[in-house]
């Protein structure tokens, strides 16, 4: 399909055909390849570009964002699998090689029922102005891995009862939140942001007519500096402009 053919993993192919998507729209076909091709170089390894993105709601900006930074989750998921297995592979040739008993497969814990609570540290995040987009990304984003094993998701947002959200954070690969809620818990130290790679900041121009401009500053403090960083917004003001030169390498590359 013209999903596969913009490199995009199996599962996802399969899950937008799902959802009856025949043909990526302008936006997705922009940026999808554009997110996945490394771009500057920063300490000697590839680094994949910052992008400033104009598009309005309807353009399926959404999966312009979700496809490539899910694609690359899946991706770096498939190799841990590949090497927990050679790992245990090698193990079990080694007991048999040496007559001792073949070793155990370890066992996929049920993150929810762990004895020791550890914070959560996302590999992706997606900030949003309002409760209603972040339900809205957070639901599209379950939709796209209905054919990948253990990706998490977990929609962080103000109005909620704390309990259920953090109960769901555990393990999760991908935050999606409103900026106030996700910094509550990051001091309460229910997350990290440290180990977050791919940082979404979607609706800009909302985000700072509601005043998130001090938290966007705080979460890109937060969050490591080799990430990469995709902004979407309706226009390019200037207070944008400002804003794409604080959180993206030089701004970002402009996709119109
Ligand atoms: P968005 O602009 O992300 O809010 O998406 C607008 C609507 O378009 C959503 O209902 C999506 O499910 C739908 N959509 C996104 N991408 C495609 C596509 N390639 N083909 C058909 N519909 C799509």
């Amino acid at each position: 399909s013209a999903f596969a053919a913009l490199g995009l993993a199996p599962e996802l192919v399969q899950a937008v055909a799902d959802l009856g998507f025949e043909q990526p729209t302008k936006v997705q076909s922009l940026v999808v390849p554009m997110a996945l091709q490394p771009g500057v170089a920063t300490a000697g390894e590839a680094r994949y570009a910052d992008l400033m993105v104009s598009s309005q709601t309807g353009s399926g900006k959404t999966a312009a964002f979700l496809l490539p930074l899910l694609h690359t989750l899946i991706q770096q998921k498939n190799e841990q699998a590949d090497a927990e297995r050679q790992a245990f592979e090698r193990a079990a040739a080694e007991a048999l090689a040496s007559g001792q008993p073949a070793p155990k497969r370890p066992k996929r814990k049920n993150p929810t029922l762990a004895r020791h609570f550890k914070p959560a540290t996302p590999g992706a995040l997606v900030l949003c102005p309002t409760r209603e987009l972040a339900q809205q990304v957070a639901h599209d984003a379950i939709d796209l891995v209905r054919h990948c094993r253990g990706m998490r998701i977990a929609c962080v947002v103000g109005g909620m009862p704390y309990q259920m959200q953090i109960a769901r954070l555990q393990n999760a690969d991908l935050v999606v939140a409103t900026p106030g809620r996700l910094l509550d818990l990051q001091r309460s130290q229910q997350i990290q942001l440290d180990q977050v790679q791919f940082l979404v900041v979607d609706e800009a121009d909302r985000m700072l007519d509601l005043g998130f401009a001090d938290d966007l500053a705080e979460v890109n403090n937060l969050t490591s500096q080799r990430r990469q960083t995709m902004m979407f917004s309706a226009t390019f003001a200037p207070r944008i402009q400002q804003l794409a030169l604080r959180v993206m390498h030089e701004g970002g590359k402009h996709v119109q």
